[in-house]
């Protein structure tokens, strides 16, 4: 492994009235500072400015309408990007922040552009904190598909990633959802996608996440294709961060 891209969802990220979860973002901050030491390339992908945004205004309730989510993102995210550059800044690294939208994967011009652009973050040893732009999408946050885990698909493709590691509230993907059913099992290795899976996955998420489990599936079968492993795992214990890149058996492992 050479090139790991970490996703970080909003329920990693967020306390249980929305708000950002600064401790958990320090460990997760070691983390990747971490295995860059070890000489990995580390990618970030970041959701939480809306959780940012929330703690700064002092709300603590989901927002209804999607230019009030928009304005949340906006005004967090430049706090989200100051959190993070003082927590990297503390192990001597470098940060630079890349607002993407889908746009630039689907125009070949724009996405060798958006690759060059990443290598040359890579080379500096600059750790990119990528977020889809969901100020300026007219229907990113309304939509559930097309969150950040398709992102981090769409990234790990770019810049032809070893592995995609997805942290979420809950510890892998389970064959049915684990909050309705009390005999769910964890699913260790997917090699195969299929209708079974994502029957499992079904389509709701939790309090302030996004995308739920099928977004995290869609994002699998769009790396495996293209020969990078995906593990879901929890990000309640950032270390398992490491302990993933080491090769040990945790979270649900797509090959
Ligand atoms: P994130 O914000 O980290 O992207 P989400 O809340 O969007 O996380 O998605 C994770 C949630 O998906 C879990 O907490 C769980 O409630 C739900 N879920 C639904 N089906 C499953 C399943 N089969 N296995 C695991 N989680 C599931």
């Amino acid at each position: 492994i050479q090139r790991i891209v970490v996703k970080v969802g909003t329920s990693t990220l967020t306390t249980e009235n929305g708000h950002l979860d600064i401790e958990k973002i320090k460990r997760i901050v070691l983390e990747l500072s971490n295995l860059q030491d070890k000489g990995y390339d580390v990618i970030l992908v970041t959701s939480g400015a809306v959780g940012a945004g929330m703690g700064l205004l002092n709300i603590s309730e989901k927002p209804k309408t999607l230019a009030e989510k928009q304005m949340l993102s906006a005004v967090g995210q430049v706090s989200l990007m100051q959190i993070y550059q003082t927590l990297f800044k503390e192990h001597n690294k470098i940060i630079g922040q890349l607002l993407l939208t889908k746009e630039e994967f689907s125009n070949r011009k724009r996405y060798l552009n958006m690759r060059n652009v990443c290598n040359a973050f890579l080379k500096r040893k600059i750790i990119p904190i990528i977020n889809e732009n969901d100020a300026i999408v007219s229907n990113a946050l309304k939509i559930k598909v097309g969150d950040n885990d398709t992102m981090s698909a769409l990234v790990s493709g770019l810049i032809d990633a070893d592995l995609l590691i997805i942290l979420s509230d809950i510890d892998g993907l389970y064959n049915k959802n684990p909050r309705k059913y009390d005999d769910a099992n964890l699913i260790n290795m997917v090699g195969d996608i299929n209708e079974d899976i994502k029957q499992m996955a079904g389509a709701e998420g939790s309090k302030f996440g996004t995308g739920g489990m099928i977004t995290k599936i869609i994002a699998a079968e769009m790396v495996t294709k293209i020969g990078t492993s995906l593990v879901i795992a929890s990000g309640d214990d950032p270390h398992n961060i490491t302990r993933i890149v080491e090769k040990e058996n945790i979270g649900t492992l797509f090959v």
